[in-house]
């Protein structure tokens, strides 16, 4: 039996026939306001850089224009020629160097990674695209626990010492997907310096989050560049990120960064592939950076100040409606990012997931958290606050809390 409370609070809500979306990451209209002067950053004769290369024809090479390279070096505190900044998504950059490593390896490596039958490490919970881009690429994929300080470097260090076939770790370093994690400045440099089976355990380290700070109150990203090259592996890490939730969606720049040898070793399959990235995007950006008020970081603390109300919203309610004993459920409270981490007290992620489509809210699919789509224990659910309106993101939290409490009591009455 489940209490007449819970049951009618979860059917009262479903009478009112709702449509909201706490599913995907996406930036809100208010966010994407902020950035409307890209679409005019550039006039009818601004088509030559600083530097003076003609964005409407190829000469230009693969790295990307200088002035482009310059600003995210900055961005991720690494010179220009650390830098390759390509098109509009670093899921792809993520793709295309996974792929050279598969046909032809990376720097140190000793053959192509197809033949090695190779696993990579992936943090758990995590980002479904990574777990969805690892297992096409026919990876393996090893599972170690996000910790409030980032991946449990204990069991990171002991796969990577047992098996050559353990190329690297693919993760978020700063505020993590799903959790907000930040990684500390310790297990960075443990990581940076490990000694793995593999010459060629590599650092994929997908900073989509670096600068997206909610207030003033901050985590510190760490340099895995700098790291790398201080532990003696200058070859070792590879950073991504883009400005997909800093102006447009999948319609800003996606970049990287290594070791210049290592950036020098992919811009030749770059260069086998294509002529040149997209010079008037990157161009456009550079102007319309340049130009808004404090720069990058501006436009960060402006989004914050959009983005940082509903994080709130999301913990008010289900402090207020669940408690915070964790008898229900308990939930991360990240200092950035786009997402929180909740997970039910009781395995019923699936039917609380469930529940809240019946009534109207969808939220991420149970299981998506981890590879294969498979909660090992039907307890994670992802929390994506930054698209709805405020007001919205708390019917639906409200929603989301009865059906945590409906799931639950429904669970406890099982015989
Ligand atoms: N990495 C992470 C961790 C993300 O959360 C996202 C967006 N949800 C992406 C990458 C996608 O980035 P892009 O648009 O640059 O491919």
């Amino acid at each position: 039996m489940t209490s007449t409370t819970a049951r009618e609070q979860y059917e009262a809500f479903k009478a009112r026939g709702l449509r909201l979306n706490m599913q995907r990451g996406q930036p809100s209209d208010a966010d994407f306001d902020l950035s409307n002067g890209l679409l005019t950053a550039l006039g009818e004769h601004d088509y030559l850089t600083d530097s003076g290369s003609d964005i409407r024809n190829y000469p230009g090479g693969v790295h990307g224009l200088p002035e482009a390279r310059a600003l995210f070096a900055d961005y991720l505190d690494v010179k220009a020629e650390n830098v390759i900044v390509w098109n509009n998504a670093s899921l792809e950059l993520q793709a295309f160097v996974l792929t050279t490593a598969l046909l032809h390896g990376l720097r140190g490596s000793t053959g192509p990674w197809v033949t090695q039958k190779p696993q990579m490490i992936v943090t758990t919970p995590g980002y479904d695209r990574h777990f969805l881009l690892l297992e096409t690429l026919g990876f393996e994929l090893l599972t170690v626990d996000m910790q409030p300080d980032g991946p449990d470097l204990d069991a990171v260090e002991r796969l990577a010492a047992g098996s050559d076939r353990v190329k690297g770790i693919l993760f978020v370093p700063t505020y993590s997907n799903p959790g907000g994690e930040t990684i500390s400045a310790e297990k960075a440099a443990r990581l940076a310096g490990l000694s793995a089976a593999a010459p060629d355990f590599t650092i994929f380290a997908d900073d989509a989050y670096r600068a997206h700070h909610l207030s003033d109150d901050r985590d510190a990203p760490v340099n895995f560049i700098q790291l790398a090259r201080d532990a003696g592996h200058p070859d070792r890490a590879l950073v991504f990120a883009s400005t997909s939730k800093v102006t447009f969606a999948g319609a800003g720049l996606g970049f990287m960064a290594s070791s210049e040898d290592h950036i020098q070793y992919l811009s030749t399959y770059l260069n086998a592939m294509s002529i040149g990235p997209n010079k008037a995007e990157q161009w456009r950006h550079v102007r319309f950076l340049r130009a808004y008020p404090g720069g990058l970081d501006g436009l960060m603390r402006d989004h914050a100040r959009l983005i940082a109300p509903k994080f709130q919203a999301v913990y008010d309610v289900l402090s207020e409606d669940l408690g915070t004993d964790g008898r229900y459920a308990t939930w991360t409270a990240p200092r950035g990012g786009y997402f929180i981490s909740l997970d039910t007290a009781l395995p019923v992620a699936d039917r609380v997931v469930k529940l809240a489509q019946e009534a109207g809210v969808s939220l991420t699919p149970a299981g998506a958290t981890y590879p294969a789509g498979r909660d090992p224990h039907n307890r994670n659910i992802r929390l994506a606050p930054t698209r709805p309106e405020v007001e919205d993101v708390r019917t639906a939290m409200r929603v989301v809390a009865a059906c945590i409490r409906l799931a639950s009591e429904e669970y406890a009455a099982q015989p």
